[in-house]
């Protein structure tokens, strides 16, 4: 099956693939040949070095300037690779935010939680929902396509921090969407995966380095270092790639051994 561009390469939507984990998924579906749609709140400008070295693939980027709080950016999405590439293949929902500011549980606000649950959980649910049309469709017309949809949470789905309660609850609210959707995608072979990261070294973590560099150093780890964005980009690799075809619904931990029970 071709693409409206004519290429037959398979392609992926990203969210939040400018940095961090995001950047990690996307230089490893890059490497696999995927053409790349992604979307972030900086400017098309502001991207545009990164972007650069994703093209270095030699397939097809195509980034927007996208608002992922706002439904209308979430058709917009599903349009643009109905019109520019006619098939979807993977989609990845990355794009997360940390609450704005860290609050005990007890002093935190309405706005705030609305804020990360809007961003965390509200827009990734819903962008399966515009998203999965097009791979229905896709596997109507080539069965022989394989799609997949991987939501990225965090331990902090099943890890309470009482400071960041609104993300907690936001990772946990969302790997249960992940379990819906599994469910009701699994008729037209639409495998739906949760990747659950630990700590690890992007912008995201940058205010609290130090914290878990000595956290890291006092045992917290039963492998002794921070998660890299490339350590989920290769967990994505293989669930694209077919390796756990048969496991729908699943949840696969790449955080160093940070949620095992140790007696
Ligand atoms: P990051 O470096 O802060 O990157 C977050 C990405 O999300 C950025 O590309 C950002 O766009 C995008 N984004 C945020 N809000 C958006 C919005 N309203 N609309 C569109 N895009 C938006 O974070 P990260 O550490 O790579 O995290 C990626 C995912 O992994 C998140 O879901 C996070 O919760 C999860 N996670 C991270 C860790 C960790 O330790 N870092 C651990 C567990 C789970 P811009 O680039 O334009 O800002």
């Amino acid at each position: 099956m071709s693409n409206e561009n004519g290429s037959g390469r398979q392609v992926a939507l990203v969210t939040g693939g400018m940095r961090g984990i995001g950047f990690g998924i996307c230089q490893s579906l890059a490497g696999m040949g995927f053409d790349i749609v992604t979307c972030g709140r900086r400017s098309s400008d502001e991207v545009s070095g990164v972007k650069l070295e994703l093209e270095a693939h030699g397939h097809e980027v195509v980034y927007l300037q996208a608002d992922l709080r706002e439904d209308k950016t979430l058709l917009h999405l599903a349009g643009t690779i109905r019109d520019q590439f006619g098939r979807l293949d993977v989609l990845i929902n990355n794009a997360g935010i940390a609450p704005p500011d860290r609050r005990d549980v007890l002093d935190a606000t309405l706005p705030g939680f609305q804020e990360v649950m809007s961003v965390n959980c509200t827009a990734p649910h819903f962008l399966i929902q515009h998203a999965a049309p097009l791979m229905i469709e896709q596997r109507r017309r080539s069965p022989e396509c394989t799609c997949c949809i991987v939501n990225i949470t965090s331990v902090s789905a099943a890890v309470a921090s009482v400071d960041r309660a609104e993300y907690c609850i936001s990772k946990a609210a969302l790997s249960m969407a992940s379990m819906i959707w599994a469910v009701r995608l699994g008729e037209y072979g639409i495998p739906v995966y949760e990747i659950r990261p630990g700590i690890t070294a992007t912008d995201m973590t940058a205010g609290v380095r130090s914290k878990y560099d000595e956290r890291i150093a006092q045992g917290l780890l039963v492998q002794p270092r921070w998660g890299m964005p490339e350590d989920v980009g290769r967990a994505v690799a293989a669930l694209v790639r077919g390796d756990f075809s048969y496991s729908s619904g699943q949840i696969i931990n790449v955080d160093g051994g940070l949620t095992l029970k140790i007696l």
